[in-house]
């Protein structure tokens, strides 16, 4: 009889979802652990672009770009149509100069892009009530709803024959001879062979028994979710004072501020409010809209930014998955990290990302 590798992942968002997902493809037992509602905590509050417009680095703009594509495997996989879309995006945050420039550091890196002027706008949005005199146009983007896509992935992986348990807390690990061999719970000690801390924004809570935890860097965004109108948007439209893009179900989701940090001491209501106005009235012949969903989420950030992925210092068989734009990069590196955990690979696109570099 053949022994089935024993995978534990810790937090049952779009992240941890995806790595069991990968990890259960290639042949692991795997049970995911979450101490909270299924899906995931920044996962259920995401803006949910897909996207690899923004990267500080060409590594991490290879890692985001190659994980569109496995984003797009995933939705035929499990039919994902009905919270995802891939309509592409519109972007107008900065004119002129700085918009060019933005330009030629996406068509510089082979990404497809393009500046569009304001006659192309107003055939590519109907809707929008004074189009922009130029935007750059990303055609091969999309938008998730990405607690909806974690569940799915969860449904597979029970339907598969894994288990997801709810309400359970991780509260350490132990060894044996520098190597994990069971993780501690409120419910009890699970043996493993190795266990995937995906817990998000909680990465920079320690762990008993692992003298290692991530430094991280947090930030706090705005989220909004309207009621369902006709379609009306065909795009995600990143304007200079509001993201906002349309649902399959005709609900729109809205951020603030992409990848800053709103004021902790704004009220979330009033803010959701103004965010709303900004939307409508860029908007012509459309129903009015109506908040259904306000969200203070957190994006979960290591220090320097970039995402911490691999085995973590210290402990044989315990790994990190930890990163902001989750949404994006969730199922890539869910494939990734199952091969590094099942099949001993070292991938070269995770190589910057070590989460050693904190040690
Ligand atoms: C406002 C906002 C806008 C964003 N916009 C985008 C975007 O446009 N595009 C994009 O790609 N990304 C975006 N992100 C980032 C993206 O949402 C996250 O990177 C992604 O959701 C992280 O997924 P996760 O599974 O790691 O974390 P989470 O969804 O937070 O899941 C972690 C889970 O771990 C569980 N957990 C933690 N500790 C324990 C423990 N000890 N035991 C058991 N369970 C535990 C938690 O309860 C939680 O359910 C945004 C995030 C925010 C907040």
């Amino acid at each position: 009889m053949i022994v089935k590798p024993k995978v534990i992942v810790v937090g049952s968002g779009i992240i941890g979802a995806s790595v069991a997902l990968a990890c259960q493809d290639l042949g692991a037992k795997v049970t995911v652990l979450e101490q909270g509602p299924l899906g995931g905590i920044a996962s259920d509050k995401s803006f949910g672009w897909i996207n690899a417009s923004f990267a500080e680095n060409q590594a991490y703009f290879d890692l985001r770009k190659m994980a569109l594509g496995s984003f797009h495997a995933l939705g035929n996989r499990l039919t994902l149509v009905d919270y995802m879309r891939w309509q592409g995006a519109l972007w107008w945050e900065d004119e002129g100069h700085d918009l060019v420039e933005q330009f030629s550091s996406l068509s510089s890196r082979g990404y497809p892009a393009s500046i569009i002027g304001q006659d192309q706008i107003k055939v590519l949005e109907p809707h929008l009530l004074k189009a922009p005199r130029q935007a750059i146009l990303t055609t091969t983007e999309g938008a998730a709803e990405a607690q909806k896509v974690a569940m799915a992935i969860l449904a597979e992986v029970e339907h598969n024959g894994g288990y997801v348990r709810c309400g359970v807390s991780l509260k350490g690990i132990s060894q044996r001879m520098g190597r994990i061999c069971s993780v501690q719970t409120a419910a009890g000690d699970m043996a493993c062979d190795a266990v995937v801390l995906a817990t998000g924004a909680a990465a920079r809570n320690a762990l008993l028994g692992l003298d290692w935890k991530l430094p991280m860097a947090n930030k706090l965004g705005l989220t909004l979710k309207t009621n369902s109108i006709p379609l009306v948007l065909n795009h995600t439209l990143m304007t200079p004072d509001v993201h906002f893009r349309q649902n399959s179900d005709g609900s729109f989701t809205a951020g603030e501020i992409f990848s800053g940090q709103i004021d902790p001491n704004a009220n979330p209501m009033d803010l959701a409010m103004d965010v709303l106005a900004r939307i409508q009235i860029k908007l012509r012949d459309v129903p009015t809209l109506s908040l259904s969903e306000v969200n203070i989420g957190e994006r979960p950030i290591p220090l320097d930014g970039l995402p911490a992925i691999g085995e973590v210092p210290g402990v044989v068989g315990v790994f990190s998955a930890v990163m902001h734009s989750g949404v994006t990069l969730g199922p890539l590196v869910g494939q990734l990290l199952a091969t590094e955990i099942l099949q001993g690979a070292n991938c070269v696109l995770l190589k910057p990302f070590r989460p050693n570099r904190f040690a």
